[in-house]
């Protein structure tokens, strides 16, 4: 089928109400972007999930960077996205507003620069991401071994996306089926999405960023509902991303983050532990680690922030009573409203009902 037949097949849709959820941000912004929640029959609804690495870590994270850039000879070092975050009393901007040291960088590797400047100072970086941004910190590790660094340290919220669609299903969201994050998918391959697709027996659509790539992955996984597409039962896995997604992934970057972390249960904003969820330096980098194993509980969040059920797909962002009321871009008073991969952001940006 071409580009415009599967848009008149979405829009025409009659079948079943179905529910499909996207758990990447850049999915999420896509999405809102290039409008595609009107190109689609009223029957199929799309639902923003947690797939935003900022808003899924916990504000005892947020808390935790505070407490450390307002250490004596000690420096938090960050992606922007991450400064404005409310942590249980304050945001990192506003550690800053009280003396504490935060410094943005674009690149995790811009810290030794700044590790050489000020040997006599303790640089922290706030390594919060999923799958796709892993190997990066494996390399940041490698480097700092190599090169004797001894004035680095990570803070890791590191997050892997199928122990949370796992969470989201065994706890029984209403969905039917799954747009399947193209980043996380390079590096993990597509097969890391079978079990969860057998387990629920639901469709699993591997989707790539452009408008059409978007819909084409929908489209998929409609047709898997209609009865329609050929092969097995509902429970696959389709890549409509195969320029870059294979199924085995990027095993060289698997293997250079397996060198490091290991998987352990891991604390999400709003969600509690979920185990296995989770990536920590390995016992023998320890003493890379600036606490993060410490982190087993979520601190309080702003009262009437619904972040929890947003996050879970449970409510849309302009349900939550703050929405663009108090809480705005401006004013943010979760995290899903602070970074451009927040559902809460997305929406309000584009205006998405
Ligand atoms: S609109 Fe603001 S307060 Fe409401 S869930 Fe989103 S971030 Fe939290």
């Amino acid at each position: 089928m071409n580009p415009e037949e599967i848009k008149r097949y979405l829009k025409e849709y009659n079948g079943p109400e179905l529910r499909i959820m996207e758990v990447c941000g850049s999915h999420t912004g896509a999405i809102a972007r290039n409008g595609i929640p009107g190109l689609l029959s009223d029957r199929i609804r799309l639902i923003s999930g947690p797939g935003c690495p900022v808003c899924v870590t916990p504000s005892s994270y947020v808390d935790r960077l505070i407490e450390l850039c307002l250490q004596p000879q000690t420096c938090v070092v960050t992606f922007g996205d991450l400064l404005r975050v409310p942590g249980s009393r304050m945001s990192l901007q506003e550690a800053r507003g009280r003396g504490g040291r935060v410094q943005m960088v674009y690149s995790p590797m811009d810290i030794f620069a700044l590790a050489k400047r000020e040997p006599e100072t303790t640089f922290v970086f706030a390594a919060v991401g999923f799958e796709t941004t892993a190997p990066a910190y494996a390399l940041m590790v490698q480097q700092i071994l190599e090169d004797g660094v001894t004035n680095v340290r990570l803070l890791t919220a590191l997050r892997s996306m199928p122990e949370v669609i796992d969470r989201l299903c065994a706890d029984g969201a209403d969905i039917q089926g799954f747009l399947a994050p193209g980043h996380v998918a390079v590096v993990t391959g597509s097969k890391v999405f079978e079990p969860l697709a057998s387990k629920y027996q639901l469709p699993f659509a591997v989707a790539g960023f452009t408008g059409t790539q978007i819909l084409a992955a929908i489209y998929g996984i409609v047709k898997v509902w209609s009865g329609d597409a050929s092969g097995p039962g509902r429970g696959r896995v389709m890549n409509f991303y195969p320029s870059v997604v294979t199924r085995e992934g990027n095993t060289r970057a698997q293997r250079q983050v397996a060198q490091y972390f290991d998987r352990a249960d891991a604390v999400w904003r709003g969600m509690g532990v979920i185990a296995g969820s989770g990536r920590f330096l390995k016992p023998e980098y320890a003493h890379l680690d600036a606490g993060s194993a410490q982190l087993t509980a979520d601190s309080k969040i702003n009262r009437g922030c619904c972040c929890d059920r947003v996050l879970t797909g449970r409510m849309r962002p302009t349900q939550c009573p703050l929405f663009g009321k108090v809480c705005s871009p401006l004013r943010p008073q979760g995290a899903c409203m602070v970074s451009a991969e927040g559902n809460c952001y997305t929406y309000y940006v584009n205006q998405r009902e």
